[in-house]
C-alpha cells in the first residue's frame, strides 16, 4: 500500500530538536517544514499546505498556547499535536480544550509521535471529506435537483 506523506510543520525554539525530529520524520517518508517561533509558524501556514503542526508549548515570545489559539482561529482544519515538559502537562490539557488533537511529554517517543500524527491527519482528512460532501449536497439543492 502506498502511504501518503503527512505534511508536518515542526515548531520549537530548540533548533537541535527541530533538526533531529525533521530528519527522522523525513526518513519515515513525511514532508517536513520547520519553524523556530510562533510567528514563523503562522507565516508558513499562510502559504504552505500543512496537515499537522507539532507545537512546542514553551517558547520565548509568543508561547505555544497563544500560537495554538491563533492556528485554530485562522486555520481551523489544521491539526495540532503539542509537545510539553512534565511541569506543564496541565497546559497541554488546556490546549486540547482549545482544539489541539493531542499532546506528548518530552522527550517524546518517535513511534508514538508518528502514530499521533497519522491519527491527526486522518481526522483532518475525514473532516475535509465531510465538508466536500456537505458542499456538494448544497449545490444539488441550490440547483433544484432535490427538494
Ligand atoms: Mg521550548
Amino acid at each position: 500500500m502506498v502511504k501518503i506523506p503527512i505534511r508536518v510543520l515542526v515548531v520549537d525554539d530548540e533548533k537541535d530538536f527541530v533538526e533531529m525530529l525533521s530528519l527522522r520524520l523525513n526518513e519515515s517518508g513525511q514532508k517536513v517544514v520547520q519553524a523556530f517561533n510562533g510567528k514563523e509558524c503562522l507565516d508558513i501556514l499562510e502559504k504552505d499546505g500543512v496537515d499537522v503542526v507539532v507545537l512546542d508549548l514553551k517558547m520565548p515570545g509568543m508561547d505555544g498556547i497563544e500560537v495554538l489559539k491563533e492556528i485554530k482561529q485562522r486555520f481551523p482544519l489544521v491539526e495540532v499535536v503539542m509537545l510539553t515538559g512534565h511541569g506543564t502537562a496541565e497546559t497541554a490539557v488546556e490546549g486540547m480544550k482549545l482544539g489541539a488533537y493531542d499532546y506528548l511529554l518530552k522527550p517524546a517517543d518517535f513511534e508514538e509521535l508518528l502514530g499521533k500524527l497519522e491519527a491527526a491527519r486522518n481526522r483532518k482528512e475525514s473532516q475535509e471529506e465531510r465538508i466536500r460532501r456537505a458542499e456538494a449536497k448544497l449545490m444539488v439543492r441550490r440547483s433544484g435537483g432535490l427538494s
